[in-house]
């Protein structure tokens, strides 16, 4: 993750812009006067919280994210911008080093802990004390020798040293093991660890899973007992410079083809679960690190598909359970308490994605059914419910639905998650079917009558304001993050024309054949690419003789450095075909301006039912809408076009 998105994630827009523009709530967004144009009569400057965005729909009719409302606040640069906004947030700027030093110290400890899985996975096939890990694998969980490869699953001798001995004999250093979590340091009497105390093997007689990073280097484990009387029943490595649990999907490497092959992921709760799971065919599982599923684990799945299904063991937690410091899935699934379910449906409508509950047979894992019955997981897992559904039987369970106060409790907590429901129909069938499931009148089920009254057991039922990007509302999605990595993708394709600046011509003639406006800085919202952008289409705009290249690599701002290596290193398919690379480009350029349109139509939709909006507001949001469809309308017969299109023309 780049100190931009770090920053991204820590603050909220809302209150930057609140420092000096009085905002008030119209439904998800935030709307005031603009403090970049003369006007006290039509609040236009709407903040997205969603998605960080701002964007005045009045004379400026600009927008950007929160560095660019810095940047235009202030009259600053990037730089100024990244440096007060970084202090804000709490995030360290690392200032730019050519030195690859740094990167060859952390392939040390990934290779480090690649020795560390080899040895582990030796003890477990080879070694003689491995024997009954290995048959407590093969026998107990179920699981072929097959898997057992594909996992690398291994086994820590009941021993102080035995990893330590074999990393120091490999060459590695006391610190690196350190550095690596995979020893512990001797610690005083009062917990403090002792300076250069003794270290020792942190897994002693557990069964080794590891956990790999998404491109699939191994950074951490988990490790199982093997003796019941042993705590913690699962151990995993600390936190390293390696391994983020808020940033680490278990099996997700290895799950991602078949997550985008079924377009669906689903959520398991356990290791074990996961890995019977692929070995029974459903490799479209992964887990989190045994707590709150983070936003940026939502985020990392949200790229592959937008169908997810959270699989709970239903006897873990119990319905009636305390549900805090119980991960944010459970939360959503298992307690009454409707805030956390409103939370989970918020981020589905913001992602647009489709977040499903599916409950376990209580008394069984995942694995346990899986490996009876195959087809029983499949059952299973195809009962998932919507949110609502799900939380109406949830409150039902063990209830009399005969009992006029139960009617009123379960209407009362039901109400609210319905209301946040964006899509109007999907909204009405949900209050249809509360009646019906009540029993009782639909005209009795209002959006505002009922409101959830205190004591009811209601953690919290509406924040005043919704503060999105805390570690409170653990999953938090940003529906518009994708178009970082659209717009990312672009500016790399367009970076590799620089030897070819005239095909990025052939682009543009295109894109005004169509009525379409020119490729330009304006296409990239994300002000760390923004910025890369502006440099690129000014080394254009220079003598042609110069090397394009060159020209970014000297003019570009220190603060996007990092971002623009980044960037210029990621792998690329050889592309011989230049009129594929042309096509690919405007293609992807057509599609992420069409994307666009769609937010920027439901940004205004929701501008237009907002009760406060005036007359003449509306009239301006109109025509700013009909703009905006007619843009999408032109984007469509390009796209249907591009096939046809011959680029050296
Ligand atoms: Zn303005």
């Amino acid at each position: 993750m780049s100190v931009v998105d770090d920053i991204k994630n820590q603050i909220d827009i809302v209150d930057i812009v609140s420092d000096n523009v009085k905002l008030r709530r119209t439904g998800k967004n935030f709307i005031g006067f603009c403090p970049f144009h003369a006007n006290t009569h039509t609040p236009s400057f709407v903040v997205f919280p969603d998605s960080g965005t701002w964007r005045c729909f009045g004379q400026c009719s600009e927008g950007g994210d929160v560095f660019s409302y810095v940047m235009k606040r202030d009259g600053c640069d990037f730089q100024t911008a990244l440096e007060l906004l970084a202090k804000k947030a709490g995030v360290e700027l690392t200032p730019y080093t050519k030195d690859d030093k740094p990167r060859e110290e952390k392939q040390r400890l990934y290779d480090l802990m690649d020795e560390a899985v080899t040895y582990f996975h030796n003890n477990l096939t080879q070694h003689p004390a491995g024997k009954n890990a290995l048959e407590f694998l093969t026998g107990k969980r179920g699981l072929k020798q097959e898997t057992i490869e594909k996992f690398r699953l291994g086994y820590a001798l009941q021993s102080w040293d035995g990893l330590t001995q074999h990393l120091m004999g490999k060459g590695y250093t006391r610190q690196e093991l350190i550095d690596t979590g995979v020893v512990s340091e001797q610690r005083d009497e009062k917990g403090e660890v002792i300076p250069n105390g003794r270290i020792y093997d942190r897994f002693r007689n557990r069964v080794m899973i590891p956990i790999n990073d998404s491109r699939g280097n191994p950074i951490a484990f988990g490790a199982r007992i093997l003796d019941p009387n042993d705590t913690p029943k699962f151990l995993n490595s600390p936190q390293t410079v390696l391994f983020d649990k808020g940033k680490t999907l278990f099996a997700l490497n290895e799950a991602r083809p078949a997550i985008r092959e079924k377009d669906q992921v689903v959520l398991v709760e356990g290791y074990m679960d996961v890995i019977v799971l692929h070995q029974e065919g459903f490799a479209n599982t992964v887990c989190p690190m045994g707590t709150a599923l983070t936003d940026f684990q939502a985020k990392q799945l949200t790229r592959q598909t937008k169908h997810i299904v959270l699989a709970l063991d239903g006897d873990a937690a119990g319905y009636h359970a305390a549900v805090k410091d119980i991960d944010i899935i459970r939360e959503a699934s298992a307690s009454e308490t409707p805030g956390d379910s409103q939370a989970l449906l918020r981020q589905e409508s913001r992602l647009n994605v489709d977040i499903r509950i599916v409950t376990i047979p209580e008394g069984l894992d995942p694995d346990e059914v899986v490996l009876d019955n195959p087809e029983k997981w499949e059952e299973i897992i195809q009962t998932a419910k919507p949110i609502v559904i799900h939380m109406m039987e949830t409150l039902a369970r063990d209830r009399d639905l005969g009992d006029a106060k139960t009617k009123s409790e379960i209407a009362a907590k039901i109400m609210p998650l319905i209301r946040e429901v964006p899509d109007a129909i999907e909204r009405e069938t949900y209050r249809q079917q509360l009646a019906r499931f009540l029993d009782i009148d639909e005209s009795l089920l209002t959006y505002t009558g009922h409101t959830v009254s205190p004591g009811s057991g209601t953690r919290r039922a509406f924040p005043a304001k919704p503060r999105l990007k805390t570690s409170a509302d653990a999953m938090v999605f940003d529906p518009r993050d994708s178009f970082y990595n659209k717009e990312n993708e672009i500016l790399r394709c367009l970076y590799r024309y620089y030897e070819n600046p005239g095909a990025l011509a052939a682009i543009d003639r295109k894109l005004r054949k169509f009525h379409l406006e020119a490729m330009s800085p304006a296409d990239f919202n994300q002000t760390d690419l923004h910025e890369i952008a502006r440099i690129y289409f000014r080394a254009l705009d220079q003598d042609e003789e110069l090397d394009t290249r060159a020209y970014i690599e000297n003019n570009l701002p220190e603060s996007v450095r990092d971002t623009f290596t980044t960037l210029k290193n990621k792998k690329s398919d050889p592309m011989n075909d230049l009129q594929e690379l042309d096509e690919e480009v405007l293609r992807s350029v057509a599609f992420m301006r069409q994307e666009k349109c769609e937010y920027e139509k439901i940004d205004i939709q929701s501008l237009l039912s907002d009760k406060e909006t005036d007359a003449e507001s509306a009239k301006n949001y109109e025509k700013i809408l009909d703009r905006t469809l007619e843009r999408r309308r032109l984007l469509d017969i390009l796209i249907d076009n591009i096939n046809v299109m011959d680029f050296r023309k």
